[in-house]
């Protein structure tokens, strides 16, 4: 789960993280409000989405009256902002945060993140603040220092010294920077998250060390344990369908495809896009309705996928393990008749009592296109979508 940088940074601030102040502002009077609240005579207006490079974008703007304050809040609330992140369709700008302007001397680049390869926490520190770390990363990888962390002995002076040193901090600033990875550590540790990006972190005209950006995703399996996180969620920045599927705990991501693919298992999911493209076509989902498929979970996926008009065919590929193939093909018939198909459907099952399902499928009267295994099924689907164009 995604929150918004003005979030983060109140999150982060708890565990005594240095970040500049700031008061979010949902209209332009109440940015107006905040601007005189915090005083001045610097302020930057930030547009508050789940995506950045906002600044290339028009979206972080640094201004000297309250005036300007105004005027950039009435520019930017309601504009649709396209950044590198956003896709070209952007998003749209609902929530501002107006800030204290900072005097930058140098921009640095921090990031925390669980290194899958070790399965530790990992530090990823650059002098290359500002910029695009897969950039820097790509041109100038000798600029990038990354290490993790053993969890057994957690986070130490040494670990914040060595990034110290890795960005050229001097004298009081390395006693900030070691206190900084310390509770940037103990934050991500404690709050499950998965990644924590502070681009830039800044060394100020004062010479402190100061986050300018934060950017947090939390780990979802952990959120149980995170009742005050779940209620930074912000249901207008993700997808309405994804937000359709979590509420019956499918596992649901949409692709940019034309057939819709329902399916029990991740892997199976995952081999079935595969094949699909294998085909000649392109999934227009990641869909797991996973063990316990009932009707009800067939039903709502269905009615997931056809809600997307971007779908020209859907392909169902269920192994009957647990679940019997009988049950399923139950479940797809009476859905298949509840939302009124109207799209070329295959079916593939496998598994026990395949014959029984196959038979109910035959047998409901509708235009269930069955398949015997994957190639077959993925022939199936690409054939009969060419044909009903
Ligand atoms: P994004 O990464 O989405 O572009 P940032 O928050 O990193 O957004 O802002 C972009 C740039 O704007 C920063 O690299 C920094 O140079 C400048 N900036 C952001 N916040 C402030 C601030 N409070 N004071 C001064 N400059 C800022
Ligand atoms: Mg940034």
């Amino acid at each position: 789960m995604n929150i918004h940088e003005y979030q983060a940074k109140a999150v982060l601030a708890k565990y005594g993280v240095p970040v500049a102040k700031g008061i979010p502002a949902f209209t332009a009077e109440e940015a107006v409000k905040a601007a005189k609240e915090l005083g001045g005579p610097i302020w930057v207006v930030k547009a508050q989405i789940h995506a950045g490079g906002r600044g290339k974008a028009g979206g972080v703007k640094v201004v000297k009256s309250i005036e300007e304050v105004e005027a950039e809040a009435k520019r930017m609330l309601g504009l649709t902002l396209v950044t590198h992140q956003t896709g070209p369709e952007g998003k749209e700008v609902k929530r501002l945060y107006i800030e204290d302007g900072s005097a930058i001397e140098r921009e640095l680049y921090l990031s925390c993140l669980v290194d899958r390869a070790t399965g530790r926490v990992a530090f990823i520190a650059s002098t290359e603040g500002g910029m695009d770390i897969e950039e820097v990363a790509a041109k100038t990888p000798e600029k990038i220092l990354t290490f993790s962390v053993d969890p057994a002995s957690g986070v130490s002076g040494f670990h914040g010294r060595r990034i110290a040193f890795a960005l050229g901090l001097k004298g009081d600033q390395v006693k900030q920077c070691t206190a900084l990875i310390r509770n940037l550590y103990t934050a991500f540790v404690d709050a499950d998250m998965s990644m924590l990006e502070i681009n830039p972190l800044i060394v100020n005209k004062d010479g402190d060390l100061l986050c300018l950006d934060a950017k947090i995703n939390f780990d979802s399996n952990a959120l149980y344990r995170h009742a005050d996180i779940v209620e930074l969620r912000d249901l207008d920045e993700e997808d309405p369908s994804e937000i359709e599927a979590s509420k019956y705990d499918l596992n649901y991501v949409k692709l940019d495809g034309t057939i819709g693919c329902m399916v029990n298992g991740a892997g199976l999911a995952m081999a079935t896009m595969d094949i699909i493209k294998l085909y000649g076509e392109e999934p227009a989902n990641f869909l797991d309705v996973g063990g316990g498929a009932t009707k009800e979970k067939v039903t709502a996926a269905f009615k997931i996928i056809l809600s997307d008009p971007n779908v020209n065919g859907i392909l169902v590929n269920i192994f009957g393990g647990i679940m019997r193939c009988d049950i399923i093909a139950e479940g797809v018939v009476a859905a298949a008749k509840e939302v009124s198909l109207n799209v070329p459907l295959v079916v593939r099952l496998e598994g026990t009592n395949v014959d029984l399902g196959k038979k109910i499928m035959a047998e409901s009267g509708l235009p269930i296109i069955s398949a015997d295994n994957l190639a077959d099924a993925a022939d199936k689907i690409t054939k009969a979508v060419k044909e009903a164009a």
